[in-house]
């Protein structure tokens, strides 16, 4: 029973229209899905990701157009690290410059990169990395093929006590420790992907962060199986966490559970994928909704928020 990395990130947006044209015009990803928040269905769901939303790349929002802006702190996601491939910084630096941004440069285990906020000032960072992902780059993407980011590289995850989140991950989930760096240590599930690592940080006096617009809302890992992933449950459950039952995400089936610092963690199996109700060359083209959602497609079409896509 392994863990194979991290399944996607979940975050908060405001306004969906500026959401969707960050995240494509900007970032160059591609939206994969456009659907509902089924346990909200007057809220959208967007999913970015690369050509076919290949767990590992898919960073995903609810955008609200009316959520007040969260506060960043312990027990959260802090910053949303995605890779790109070595080289490549200078492209992104000029890029994000070009469209307004400010960037900040980075330097972390030996890799380089920049740190801006989202629109909704959501912290992300761009990791210059020589060993990358396998993404599907069989997507017309608003960034050059050559700089398309390679999906997760480690994410940071912030507590006051790191002790416990750090033994969950190592006993529990299959992480190894495998650097460190003054208050940040970084968990890997394997060497060889980016996107199968996160770095913990310790800020005692940090209090907890706020939970709206601009923060992370949970991280999810991947697990290749429904079989294993209820193998997941039984394990946590044995050991007093609290998890969900297993819910039906249409495009992957997924529990959840609070880890001992307070961030919501989830776990996700591979498939079925996005490409389950409708072909890759459309995807996102449409809002699509679970089943049990067409009978209300009509009322639900008119709550949402008009949007256009480039
Ligand atoms: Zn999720």
């Amino acid at each position: 029973m392994k863990l194979l990395g991290i399944h996607h990130i979940t975050a908060i947006a405001s306004d969906p229209q500026r959401n969707v044209d960050f995240y494509t015009q900007t970032l160059g990803l591609r939206l994969v899905k456009r659907t509902v928040n089924f346990d909200d269905p007057s809220s959208y769901h967007f999913y970015f990701g690369d050509g076919i939303g290949k767990p590992g790349t898919v960073i995903t929002f609810f955008p609200w157009p009316d959520a007040r802006r969260g506060t960043r702190g312990s027990s959260q996601v802090v910053a949303t690290s995605l890779a790109i491939p070595s080289g490549s910084l200078n492209y992104w630096s000029d890029h994000l410059k070009e469209h307004g941004i400010s960037v900040e440069n980075i330097s972390r285990f030996d890799e380089q990169g920049l740190r801006f906020p989202d629109p909704d000032g959501l912290l992300l960072e761009l990791i210059a990395s020589p060993q990358s992902d396998d993404i599907d780059l069989k997507f017309h993407s608003a960034v050059p093929n050559e700089f398309v980011l390679r999906g997760f590289h480690a994410p940071t995850l912030q507590l006051q006590d790191s002790a416990p989140t750090a033994k969950v991950l190592v006993e529990t989930l299959g992480f190894k420790l495998s650097a460190e760096e003054g208050s940040r240590r970084r968990f890997s599930l394997n060497g060889e992907s980016t996107s199968a690592q996160l770095d913990l940080v310790e800020r005692p006096d940090d209090p907890h962060g706020h939970i709206a617009a601009g923060t992370v809302h949970h991280i999810a890992f991947r697990t290749p199986s429904d079989e294993e992933q209820l193998k997941w449950r039984e394990k946590l459950v044995d050991l007093g966490f609290a998890v969900s039952p297993v819910m039906d995400r249409e495009y992957f089936h997924s529990i959840y559970f609070r880890e001992p610092g307070g961030i919501l963690f989830e776990i996700a199996t591979e498939g079925p994928g996005f490409t389950i109700d409708e072909p890759a060359e459309h995807l996102g083209e449409n809002l699509k909704l679970p089943k049990h959602f067409e009978a209300h497609r009509s009322e639900i079409e008119k709550a949402l928020p008009p949007i256009s896509f480039k």
